[in-house]
């Protein structure tokens, strides 16, 4: 796919998951990086469990809080990273692990939001062993990293074309 296709198929996935999370009444948010639902509020700089995106509130119709600071020029938590940088990005990655299985990214919302739950409890059980002293390449944080691209690599399902 290129850039533009990437784009589309972000916007196409993102709206897919928030028309399931607001007919069901969950509480959680589509993350402005990659499109998943992820986050559990908006503009908390809650940093996404998929793709590393921190959410300062930026979005299609909205600034970087840190923008709203006056006279005061502070490169964002993603530093040089733009969205829609980073929502290409994410989307080879999802695009090759696709590849890899010969499968296509899960569209089944309920089960996605399983899986995503799953990893981030995953997480959560490293992040408990962690001490603060950790080097940064120590083992944990290896395994923490790996979190990340496991989750990534679990929502990519083989295609319901090829389910018959
Ligand atoms: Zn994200």
């Amino acid at each position: 796919m290129n850039d533009t296709e990437i784009l589309a198929a972000f916007h196409a996935r993102r709206a897919h998951y928030n028309v399931y999370l607001e007919a069901n009444g969950i509480q959680v948010h589509t993350c402005p990086g990659c499109g998943f639902p992820t986050l559990i509020e908006r503009g908390e700089f809650y940093i996404c469990s998929i793709c590393d995106w921190e959410d300062d509130g930026q979005d299609d119709n909205a600034r970087s809080l840190l923008d709203e600071l006056p006279g005061i020029k502070i490169s964002g938590p993603n530093g040089n990273l733009s969205l829609t940088e980073n929502r290409i990005n994410i989307g080879r990655i999802m695009e090759i692990n696709a590849e890899l299985i010969d499968g296509e990214i899960d569209l089944d919302a309920a089960r996605v939001l399983r899986t995503i739950a799953f990893y981030q409890q995953r997480r959560d059980e490293i992040e408990e062993r962690m001490t603060g002293e950790e080097h940064v390449n120590d083992h944990i944080w290896m395994e923490w990293k790996e979190v990340r691209k496991d989750l990534q690599m679990a929502l990519v399902v083989p295609k319901v074309s090829d389910m018959n």
